[in-house]
Formats: structure tokens, sequence, C-alpha cells
């Protein structure tokens, strides 16, 4: 008999159906749970997902995946990496303790949290110090335990690779790796072996960091762990999987001495499939085939997965091929199910992580010659994307029309930005060292009450527009009293600066149930992109005129800028990102146009995401970039000379893309610094930064009010390397998340600054 593909999966979501997962976290960690009842619903929601995906008769179920916050964090626990700060002592590690290092206590702050990869999702840093480490529990066999005793089922326990761990992990010298995980692959191999010991087949170990860019040297030291684990734990199969890009090191990665290996080939730009194409498979070898999208939530269409299918299949017997989503189902919604709101041909095209699963299924069905059982799924699912496809939202003439037309739109600005300069100095009489703030003053529960009453219709529209300039009248009045130069309306009317804009332009929908982890119990629910995106009306220059009626001194306008808005949404994949985000551009371009129009003519595009989209591979990231800053200068070229474009970004590492900075062309950056300000300002001096300029002097995470000599001292050591004719002043980011009484103390005193420091030049 012909060989029988099968389907496993990498990871199911943790947050539940309804969110239950993170009401449940949240419960516990404000006192409303007890301890015992937290465990007893955290243990009902784990074995809940293992259910549903037992009931879907998948070959293989992963386990290990649910965390009571992140997988990284648990990784660090299980080998004790616990920083002195927590006072940990003891064997085993507290409930209190880990909350403790994802969340900070009275005693100690947080762990760093980070970006996994390209994706949304954060997780903790491991700090590794130079204690041992050591097994302080064996999570993987808890869960393998777990999934046996309570569903009967033999998981297959996802850990987190040593290479890939150690490689996310801080406290060390890149140098000093080859000693780290010498340290450290005893250890892992005991817990390997406690698995091996109690019987089970798999364990699924990701190691993600082999898409990155991975040298000679570090892919030796990979070699090396998975040699000594071959040797050490024999009998246990071990998938080693990647995702998110095209594996590096193919011919070496598939020699490894391990079960199988899992590669991504629906984000790897090709790059797996042509190295698959290219060299044989030893015949011993299961492929884990990543062919249904793992980070998207549109439906997969059937015939052309079966055609990717059927390639590997020329080099992979059926027997050795696993059907699996590219990566973990984490980065994607749980269910359609409670879509019901939703228009049927659109929710026709969608999958969620439930969907995804039942994807494979009906694939593995169709290619193990089931095809009459499931004839009826698949003609449903061709039909869903046809009328999905034919939808005149994703086919419109006019959007064509302006795209087609892109190459007449300005992307640079009349005069250079040093000429410019004199233009706006002339226009904009500022004083030197000009104040402002990044836009948002803080959200109040009274503000959100008023938004939650005209949302569900208890106010009208005039009644919350009223309520909305009152609001902007009393933040310009506020702002005038504490002696900013340039003010902002507040963003009384935003609840995101996302969702916002996505409401108000064509070509975007909101789901209602679309959430996904964004770090530990905090979720978002991306707005979608499924057609072109199209200007319909003005969006912001209701508020930002009314504010500049009220006062002689200038209003900011405040946009999301394009990238932002395409890196925090699912966004259709029938389109490139970069042709997406030309759409966005154009519809924000007659936004810019039409605010100048109304006489508000500094606009700030604010672009705090637009390092999240670039890509791992070094090789990559150039053509990214490209096409970012063109859509950035597309939104906001075509503005007078005299119009002044700021824009914002916050934290991250800037000093690799200063020149892409640059290339945004804006008059004015602010960006938050106040956390990292030395570094920051040194890597803006040492290329040159030679635009406006604004270096957040306050952070605003904390309610703390920063004292004038603090900031002082931040000003003085910029303008030390800056030029103070371009130089600004403002806080880190926006005040949303803050309370008035510590944002007008805080901002007087940044004013307070900001003299003292003129007077000195
Ligand atoms: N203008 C936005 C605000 O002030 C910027 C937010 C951000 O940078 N994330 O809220
Ligand atoms: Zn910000």
């Amino acid at each position: 008999m012909q060989g029988q593909v099968t389907v496993a999966n990498l990871g199911y979501p943790r947050i539940g159906e309804e969110r239950e997962w993170k009401k449940a976290l949240e419960g516990y960690w404000s006192g409303k749970s007890t301890k015992e009842a937290f465990v007893a619903e955290m243990e009902r929601i784990q074995l809940a997902h293992i259910e549903t995906q037992k009931g879907k008769q998948l070959d293989s179920i992963p386990v290990n995946d649910f965390t009571y916050y992140d997988h990284m964090l648990d990784m660090a626990v299980m080998f004790g990496v616990i920083p002195a700060r927590y006072k940990h002592t003891g064997d085993t590690v507290s409930l209190d303790t880990y909350y403790a290092m994802a969340r900070g206590n009275a005693t100690a702050t947080a762990c760093e949290m980070t970006k996994w990869f390209n994706t949304n999702y954060h997780y903790i840093v491991p700090e590794i110090s130079n204690e041992a480490p050591r097994l302080t529990e064996n999570k993987p066999l808890s869960a393998y335990r777990f999934a046996k005793t309570k569903a009967g089922i033999e998981g297959r326990p996802v850990i987190v690779g040593l290479y890939t761990f150690l490689k996310l992990s801080k406290g060390f010298p890149a140098a000093q790796l080859p000693e780290k995980i010498a340290q450290f692959l005893p250890v892992y191999v005991t817990m390997l072996q406690q698995l091996e010991a109690v019987g089970a087949a798999w364990v699924q170990i990701d190691e993600p960091s082999l898409v990155t860019d991975t040298n000679a040297e570090e892919f030796a030291l990979v070699e090396s762990i998975y040699d000594r684990i071959s040797k050490e734990v024999p009998k246990l199969n071990i998938m080693l999987q990647t995702y998110f890009e095209a594996a590096e090191h193919y011919e070496k990665l598939i020699k490894l001495p391990v079960s199988g290996i899992g590669l991504d080939f629906v984000h790897d730009n090709g790059g797996n499939a042509a190295s698959l194409a290219a060299h044989s498979w030893s015949a011993d070898k299961w492929l884990g085939a990543g062919i249904i999208d793992g980070r998207n939530i549109w439906r997969a269409d059937l015939d052309a997965k079966l055609a990717i299918v059927e390639g590997l299949l020329k080099q992979v017997p059926a027997e050795r091929l696993i059907l699996q989503p590219s990566c973990s189902l984490l980065h994607v919604p749980v269910s359609l199910a409670r879509e019901v709101k939703m228009n049927e041909t659109i929710k026709g095209a969608l999958a969620y992580a439930s969907e995804k699963l039942d994807e494979l299924m009906l694939l593995k069905a169709l290619l193990n010659g089931q095809q009459e059982s499931v004839t009826a799924d698949r003609d449903k699912c061709r039909d869903a994307l046809a009328q999905f496809r034919a939808l005149p939202e994703r086919n419109r003439r006019d959007v064509a029309d302006s795209i087609a037309a892109i190459n007449g739109v300005r992307d640079g600005r009349n005069l250079p930005f040093s000429e410019r300069v004199h233009v706006q100095r002339d226009k904009w009489k500022l004083p030197l060292l000009p104040t402002t703030t990044i836009g948002s003053f803080p959200q109040t529960p009274e503000v959100r009450q008023a938004r939650l009453k005209w949302r569900r219709n208890e106010w009208d529209q005039a009644q919350y527009d009223a309520y909305v300039n009152k609001e902007i009248e009393s933040c310009i009045r506020i702002q005038e009293e504490i002696g900013l130069d340039v003010l902002v309306h507040g963003e009384f009317e935003r609840t995101d600066m996302v969702e916002f804009f996505g409401e108000k332009l064509d070509g975007f929908l909101f789901t209602q149930n679309g959430w996904v982890q964004s770090y530990g119990s905090r979720c978002v629910k991306p707005p979608v992109i499924y057609g072109d995106v199209a200007f319909a009306a003005p969006m912001t220059v209701k508020e930002s005129a009314y504010a500049q009626s009220l006062t002689s001194l200038p209003v900011k306008g405040m946009l999301t800028g394009p990238i932002t808005i395409l890196n925090w949404s699912f966004v259709r994949d029938d389109l490139s990102r970069e042709a997406v985000a030309n759409q966005i551009a154009l519809s924000l371009k007659s936004e810019v146009l039409a605010l100048e129009n109304a006489g508000i003519e500094m606009i700030q595009v604010d672009e705090p995401a637009l390092r999240e989209g670039l890509p791992l591979k070094k090789q990559d990231q150039e053509a990214y970039l490209n096409w970012a800053v063109k859509a950035f200068r597309l939104s906001t070229a075509s503005v007078k000379d005299t119009t002044q474009i700021h824009t914002h970004m916050c934290y991250c590492e800037f000093h690799d893309m200063i020149d892409s900075i640059l290339a945004l062309d804006a008059d004015v950056i602010s960006i938050e610094t106040s956390r990292s300000h030395g570094e920051l300002i040194a890597s803006f001096e040492l290329q040159g930064y030679d635009h406006g300029i604004g270096l957040g002097v306050y952070d605003i995470h904390s309610p703390r009010v920063p004292s004038v000599d603090e900031m002082s001292e931040m000003i003085d050591r910029a303008l030390r390397v800056l030029d103070p004719e371009l130089f600004w002043i403002n806080p880190d980011c926006g005040l949303k998340t803050r309370g008035w009484a510590e944002t007008a103390p805080s901002l007087k005193n940044m004013i307070q600054a900001a003299k003292q420091a003129r007077e000195k030049l």
C-alpha cells in the first residue's frame, strides 16, 4: 500500500475561545481567585485545548505549548535561570517568583520583554548569570503526563531548542555562547532523558533562531548540541522545528542526527522549497511541512496547497511527510465559531487556529485517497474563495488607477531639508529648543466611558462630538498654561492608533473575537485588511481644526503612518505587503492634504512599528526599508515647503536604521529614548543625523514626576552632540496611559528644563 501522510500541530493558542486564560490570569493576579481555583481553571483550559485537537483526530498533538505566562519564561524557570533580585531560594520555583519575573513585584523589576522574532508576540528575556543551571522541574514531562492521564493521548512535548534559548537570552557576551552551551547541555539532556524514560516517542524542539543569519561557527555549535543529544537520548525522536523563514545551512541541517526536520513553506520566500528540490532527502527522516499559514487568518487555497505538497512528495515519501501549520498557531485567533456578526462572504474566506487544523485534515484526506469523503468540503472551500475574490471591495477600479499612477505622486519634498528648514523657521518663528508632546493626553475613565456610550448608541454623534470638543478645549487650555510651544488636540476620540484609522478607511474589517496574545495576559485584536484600502472622507480634520481654532499657537495634526497600520493588521495575502503599504500611503496622503487645506500645517505621522516589519535575514532588510520609507514619503511629501512633517517612533534599536530614518525626510522626529539615552545620542551623532529631532526627556511609562534637574541633564547631554537649532524637547511617547495628576507637573518641569537650557545657549 502507498504510504500515508500525517498531520501535526505545532502549538495551539493559549488564550481560550473566550479569552478564559487571560481572565484566569488576571483574576489570580488581582486576588479574586485563590491559587487552587486558578490552577484548576488553568488545567481545565489546558485539557480543553488537548481535547479540541484530539477531536480533530490529528496524528500528533503538541503539549507543553501551554504555559502560565510565556514559553521562554518557562524555559528560564525550568533551568533555574532566576535573577538574584527575586531572592529565590529552595529547589522548586513558586508561582509568586514566576510572576515576579514576568511582571515585577514591590521590590524587583520585571525581566525585560521583547518581540519573538518578527511576530507581535513578546517573550520574557532570560537573564543568564554565572550560576550553574539546574533542573528545577521538568515541565515538558509534566505536560506529557498531564495529556496522557487526563486525555489518554501521547502528546508531543514542545521545547525551545537550546541554541535558540541561549541566542535569545542576555547576560553574557556572544563570544561565550560555546561555554554557555557546554554548561546548559547536560541539564537539557537530563530533561530529555526523563522524557525518554517514561516512553515519550517524540519531542518537538523549536529552533527558530536557525532561520536568522547563522555563521559557520554558530552552526557548528548547533551540530554539537544535536550530536550530543542523539548519543545521550537515542530512543527519543526529535522533530527539529524551524519557522518564520527559510532555514540557514540547509544541507547541513538535514543531516543532523534527528528524526525529523520541520520547515516553513509559507514564509520562506520559496527558499525551503528550492533547497528541498535541489538536495535529496534522506529516506529515514520525516519532513514536517509547514504549509498552512500559522500567522495569518486567511483560508487556504487547497488546490494551491496540494500543488505544493505534490512537489514535496517528489523528494519525500508520503509516510515520511507530516502536514503542519507553518508555525505555532499562537499567532492567530482561536476559532471562527464566535464571529457571528461578520459578513458571510468574508467569514467564508477566513480560517483561525481551529479551522486551520481542519484544513490540514482535509488536505490529508485528499492526499491519502479519501477524496470522496471530503469533496463537499473541498467544493465549499473553492466556492468560498471564489466569492471572496470577486468582492468589489477587493477589485476597485479607482484604487487600481491610483496605484497605476503612483509614479506621478511626489515621493520627495519640493525643497531639500537644508533649504526647507529656513523657510519653516521664518514661518513658524518657534523659540530655540521648541517644546511639544507626542499626541495623546490622559484617556481618563470618563473619556472611555463617553466613547462606550456613543458606541452603544446611548449617545448620538452630536453628543459625543460635543464631549470630545470639551475635552479638546480643556486640553488646549492646559497646554497653553503649561507653556508648550506646539500643541496637540489630545486624541480623546481614539482608542487605538490603528483601529481609529481602520474604521474610517475603506478596505478594513474588524472582528468580534479575533484576539491574539501579545504578551502575558495582554491580547490584541488586529484589524483585518481584506479589501483595497482607500480614503473615504477626512478622518482627523474635524478635531484638529477645532483645536487650532481655539489657540494662536500651532496645533500639530496627528496621523498613524502607513507602515504602522500595515504591521499592526492582518493583511490580505493576494497582494504584496508593499502594494498594500502603497494603498495605505495614498489614502493617508489625502488626509495629510485635507489637514493642510484646513490650516493644519504641522502634521505628525507616527511610525512606531516601522522596525516591526523588518525581515529576519539581513539580505532582505534593505528592500523592506526601501519600500517602507517610500510609503512614508508618498504619504507626506506632497505638502507645501512651509508645512512641517513630524514623525514619532517608540523605543527600539535604531542604531542600524538611522539611514532609513533620515530617508523618511521628516522635518522633525521624536524618539523614545529616556531609558537608553546615552547610547542613542551616540548613534545619532555618529551617523550625522541632520534633521529636526526630539529625544524624549522623560519616561512616560511611570507615574513618577521627573525633576527639572534630571531632564536638564538629559538635554545638556544631547546638546553636547546635537545642533541646538534642530533640537526639540518632548516626553518619550504619548501620555494616554498617564493620569492628569502627574502629567501636568511633569510637563511643567519639562518646560522649566527647556527654559534653563535656552538660557545656557
Ligand atoms: N501619537 C500617539 C500617541 O501619542 C503615538 C503613540 C505611539 O507612539 N505608540 O499616543
Ligand atoms: Zn511612542
